[in-house]
């Protein structure tokens, strides 16, 4: 019966969430267990007991029907508030674990974070630069998804043109930090990175040339993780100004915001 319980919830906390079941480094086959199979209405009567039903027969009180999979901790949050903890909030909290658990059975686990991405940019700053005219971005990236995963793809996308980074130049700190070096980069689990990117002609390995159309007023900078979805955030172009750098190309400034951002 407590097997079943578990397994109805694919071993997570019918509250929290947490996973209960895991390895024990004891013995090969040792399993460390922090889940409880706990009673809904108390097992039996007397001081201390919760939601004891004294019209349940024996046999109901040690039912399934009467049990709920917790965690230890959860386990003794509803012994120890029976008012907000009542039988029929229980058994909705059974219902809802159990329903979950079947979306999520034979399906890739999301991030505990409850967030599908594995990724999580915010925007630095942004800015042209009139020297190697290019934009250079820079960007906070923080992985939200616990595991290991590696930013793959930086671009630009410029009235509809997209726009991949460049490598930046070796050997150049920002922040304390190495330039973020393409096309790849490695984050650790809940790593935090600040990395800059070019996007422009002038770099030796080869951007493109960044042109700016009259009425220009958005950009968008994508970031793409291995397995998760991109990432983008919208750069809002401003104090744009027409410099003529020969008889083709104009250029234009530009400044970058987050649309929430402040200035
Ligand atoms: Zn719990």
């Amino acid at each position: 019966m407590k097997d079943k319980l578990a397994k109805r919830v694919g071993y997570l906390c019918s509250i929290c969430e947490v996973s209960t079941s895991g390895p024990s480094d004891e013995t090969s086959g040792s399993v460390n267990n922090i889940g409880v199979a706990a009673h809904i209405a108390a097992a039996a009567g007397g001081p201390g007991a919760r939601r004891y039903d004294a019209s349940m027969t024996p046999a109901e009180r040690s039912s399934i029907e009467n049990g709920i999979w917790l965690c230890q901790s959860c386990s003794k949050k509803i012994d120890g508030d029976a008012a907000t903890y009542t039988v029929a909030a229980l058994l909705e909290l059974k219902k809802k674990a159990e329903s979950t658990a079947k979306k999520r059975h034979g399906r890739k686990m999301a991030s505990s974070e409850g967030n599908d991405s594995e990724i999580k940019p915010v925007l630095h700053g942004a800015s042209f630069d009139e020297t190697h005219r290019a934009v250079i971005v820079c960007a906070d990236i923080e992985n939200v998804g616990r595991r290991s995963t590696t930013v793959g793809r930086v671009s630009l996308e410029i009235a509809g043109r997209i726009h991949q980074a460049s490598s930046p130049p070796q050997g150049i700190v920002l922040h304390g930090r190495d330039w973020f070096k393409l096309p790849v980069h490695r984050l650790r689990g809940n790593d935090f990175f600040l990395g800059a990117w070019h996007f422009g002609f002038s770099f030796p390995s080869g951007g493109e040339r960044i042109e700016l159309p009259i009425g220009t007023t958005e950009a968008v900078l994508r970031l793409s993780a291995a397995g998760g979805n991109d990432q983008s955030i919208h750069l809002r172009i401003e104090r744009a100004y027409v410099q003529q750098q020969d008889s083709v190309v104009a250029w234009r400034r530009v400044f970058g915001f987050p649309d929430s951002g402040d200035e």
